[in-house]
């Protein structure tokens, strides 16, 4: 057996390269003479690391020198949590916009800490689109503004980021970061669960301004005081150092196919592959709005469900594996993150051509 194509949502597919590089390595990392997982975080050789792979994200998002970076555990569900907690009060209200499950999520997290307010939602529409900006009820007054620009069960992506006002814009990039060049300091905060574009699961990286970290409470235990784990570096306590390690090669990988925009020209093309073939089918459907269509995750339906159960089997005997929608969807998902190979996606599409062409 060889590896196939994976299509996975995430816990998704990693470059090959940093695979291969993790793999002989693993034993001895650096002169450490012990892996990479056995050595402490508080050693040099491994803090070198960290600060590089810092520094690294820095330069690939070209984050600005008043934001903080950094590396934390919880998954991004955690920090639907921890966000309220740090930056509202509970009699404060705090704006979400809703695209979509990853977005109405978050806003239920948020509920026991904040006055929660719907700025917007699409949830009318089956999460179809982005409500336009017009639609938007902001509050002047709100702790800040919560938005998802990538939801990755529905496939529906912001192409744009949203002028908010003066409340600071909060964004879960879980599933879009590192895709396509953006502007960092139009968010006061960014936050992205690593097991899509950036590494392993068990790892958060977040982006955040350093005026925003002034509002921290002082009463709240320090495990979740994003100031505290500011001011020391990602390391109040041990860290997910095997996932640092793995996003700092991912990152170094990144920058070797040439950085973001690099990253964009391919990911378009991979995403005007496969959506183009899905409308010209006549067979597949895809439901979202085109402006609104995600580069990252590309749900389709088959013209009866019947025939979902062949197109799973089929397709991973064929190596393509992991195609299974959500199940708040159904139908199939492709998740074409940086790490998917252009090849990958023709080898769907070709796929996908001659099983439509079988079962008509
Ligand atoms: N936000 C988005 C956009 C996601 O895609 C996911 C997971 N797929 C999450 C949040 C939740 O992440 P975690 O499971 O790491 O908590």
């Amino acid at each position: 057996m060889s590896r196939g194509y994976n299509f996975s949502a995430g816990p998704a597919v990693l470059p090959e390269d940093v695979l291969r590089q993790a793999q002989a390595e693993l034993l001895e990392w650096s002169g450490a003479r012990a892996s990479v997982m056995e050595i402490s975080h508080r050693g040099k050789d491994f803090i070198a690391l960290a600060e590089q792979a810092e520094q690294d994200l820095r330069d690939l998002l070209a984050v600005p020198s008043n934001y903080k970076v950094l590396f934390l555990q919880g998954g991004a569900t955690q920090h639907f949590a921890q966000i309220p907690l740090n930056f509202a009060r509970r009699d404060q209200a705090v704006d979400y916009v809703l695209t979509g499950d990853w977005s109405e999520k978050a806003a239920k997290e948020a509920k026991p800490l904040a006055q929660v307010r719907i700025a917007a939602s699409s949830a009318d529409s089956n999460y179809d689109r982005i409500p336009a900006r017009a639609e938007w009820n902001l509050d002047a007054s709100a702790a800040y503004v919560h938005v998802t620009p990538n939801e990755t069960i529905r496939g529906v992506e912001f192409h744009d980021i949203p002028d908010v006002g003066g409340a600071p814009l909060i964004g879960d990039v879980s599933s879009t970061i590192l895709s396509r060049p953006f502007d960092v300091s139009k968010y006061a905060l960014l936050y992205a669960g690593a097991q899509k574009n950036i590494g392993p699961s068990g790892l958060v990286v977040m982006v955040v301004r350093d005026d925003l970290l002034e509002r921290c409470p002082k009463d709240i235990p320090k495990i979740f005081n994003y100031a505290e784990h500011a001011a020391q570096g990602s390391m109040l306590n041990t860290p997910n150092t095997w996932g640092w390690y793995l996003a700092g090669l991912v990152f170094k990988w990144v920058k070797a196919q040439g950085g973001v925009a690099a990253m964009a020209a391919r990911n378009r093309a991979k995403a005007e592959l496969l959506y183009g073939y899905i409308d010209r089918s006549g067979y597949y459907r895809n439901p979202v709005e085109k402006s609104a269509r995600s580069w990252m995750n590309v749900p389709f339906t088959l013209p009866r469900e019947e025939l979902d159960a062949a197109f799973l089997k089929q397709s991973e005997a064929a190596g393509l594996l992991a195609l299974k929608g959500h199940r708040a969807v159904g139908g199939m998902r492709a998740s074409i993150y940086n790490a998917m190979p252009l090849e990958g996606v023709q080898a769907l599409v070709d796929f996908m051509k001659d099983f439509a062409a079988r079962n008509g």
